[in-house]
């Protein structure tokens, strides 16, 4: 039997893919989208079949529907665009897990929740194991999202234990690949952009930072495994790459795959940037069956090549930087 699944954040760099794929397997998809980082462009090529639905509602809000499964990713995930109005950035975290909960207590459905390393903070332990509690500062630029999401995570697991809901978290690690949005303000749509443009490359701090970085696609099927593993598990479980590079070689990465003249420039960290971060996936593996299957030098050309058409086809789109 088809299943009809909603999707929240679903025009955004992750959830516009995820609609795709479930989509392809032959569920029904209702995508919840505020369009804050999202764009239409993203599911435009969706709005055609007759399996989409495509809603302009804010998670912050409760929402009624009738669906057997949700994916909760609403949630700007770039620190660019969840510090711009952090206060709504909680609520979001916050206000739309407990929304979306309500939600799948009320028509029984199942949900996942897309949850971040970020709940790791700047971590002291390495490489990062799920029973790993963190290293979170409350009160600092970061914390709009970073406390953001292990609220939620905490909610999810009260409803789990109070009112014994089907909830899943997935701990997301770096990623990205084709869609995201060229001011999205994460460092590898940055530096591909750069590189292409023969511009700068903007590296924060002196570049000796790591970070683990998962192709779009390989942490979509992991994602969809997690919902589809028995009932009575609910997770933690982390999901990304663990190939772990320093900032600096992701920018000479870049810079040798595009053939770009750019220069490495440096600026000031910003505060409480995580120092180094690689996800442990045992527990992904042995659960989903799963590990990644793109290494960082194959993703980056399919990304490469997708915002190397798009400064051909639409300047425009992504003339403007933040940093
Ligand atoms: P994104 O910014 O492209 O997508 C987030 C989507 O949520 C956007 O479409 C946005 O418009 C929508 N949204 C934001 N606030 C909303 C609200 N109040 N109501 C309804 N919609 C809202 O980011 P992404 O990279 O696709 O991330 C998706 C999810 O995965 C997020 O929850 C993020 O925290 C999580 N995640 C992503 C990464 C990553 O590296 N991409 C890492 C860790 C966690
Ligand atoms: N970064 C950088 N230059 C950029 C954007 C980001 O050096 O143009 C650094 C950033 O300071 C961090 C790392 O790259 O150390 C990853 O940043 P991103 O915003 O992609 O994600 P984060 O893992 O910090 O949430």
């Amino acid at each position: 039997m088809n299943r009809r699944i909603l999707v929240t954040g679903g025009s955004g760099f992750l959830g516009s893919y995820l609609c795709e794929k479930l989509l392809e397997r032959g569920d029904e998809v209702i995508c919840v989208d505020n369009f804050y980082t999202g764009s239409k462009r993203n599911i435009m090529h969706l709005l055609g079949n007759p399996a989409f639905e495509l809603i302009r509602h804010d998670v912050t809000f409760p929402l009624y529907l009738e669906v057997d499964e949700i994916y909760n990713l609403a949630c700007p995930a770039s620190p660019i665009h969840y510090q711009k109005d952090p206060v709504q950035t909680v609520k979001t975290c916050v206000h739309g897990a407990i929304n979306m909960l309500g939600l799948a207590k009320r028509i029984k459905a199942k949900i996942l929740q897309a949850s971040t390393s970020e709940v790791y903070g700047d971590p002291a332990v390495h490489p990062q194991v799920e029973s790993y509690w963190g290293n979170v500062n409350p009160i600092g630029i970061r914390s709009c999202y970073d406390e953001g999401k292990r609220c939620a995570e905490t909610l999810f697991h009260c409803y789990d234990m109070q009112c014994n809901l089907r909830t899943k978290i997935v701990r997301i690690f770096n990623t990205y690949g084709p869609r995201m949005h060229p001011n999205d303000g994460r460092v590898v749509s940055n530096f591909i952009l750069q590189a292409l443009q023969n511009q700068d490359i903007t590296i924060y701090g002196d570049g000796s930072q790591t970070r683990s970085f998962c192709y779009r696609d390989d942490l979509i099927d992991a994602m969809m495994r997690m919902m589809d593993t028995p009932d009575d598990e609910h997770g933690p479980v982390n999901i990304g790459n663990p190939g772990e590079f320093t900032i600096k070689q992701l920018a000479e990465e870049v810079i040798d795959l595009t053939g770009s003249s750019s220069k490495l420039i440096f600026h000031p960290l910003p505060s409480d940037d995580p120092k180094q971060r690689r996800p442990d996936i045992s527990k992904a593996q042995a659960l989903l069956n799963w590990q990644p299957s793109t290494p960082l030098r194959e993703g980056l050309k399919k990304t490469i090549a997708y915002f190397d058409a798009l400064l051909k086809t639409d300047p425009d789109f992504c003339r403007f930087f933040f940093r």
